[in-house]
């Protein structure tokens, strides 16, 4: 999944807003590109994916840490 502004790749799940309810119900999400800072929406399934791989490397970083 790339960001439609920059193309790139670096996205993040973003805040949930009760403005995206509408496009929750199509299943879309919220993400928001590291790069450029675009807020865009993706599928949910995806943004799932996104989400569970951020906690992945959030618990990688604390094990570096020790
Ligand atoms: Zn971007």
């Amino acid at each position: 999944m790339h960001c439609t502004q920059c193309g790139s790749n670096h996205l993040r799940t973003s805040r949930f807003r009760f403005a995206d309810l509408a496009r929750l119900l199509l299943f879309q999400y919220p993400v928001r590109c590291r790069v450029c800072r675009e807020r865009t929406h993706v599928g949910l399934l995806l943004a799932l994916n996104l989400r569970q791989s951020e906690k992945i490397r959030r618990r990688e970083s604390r094990v570096d840490q020790r």
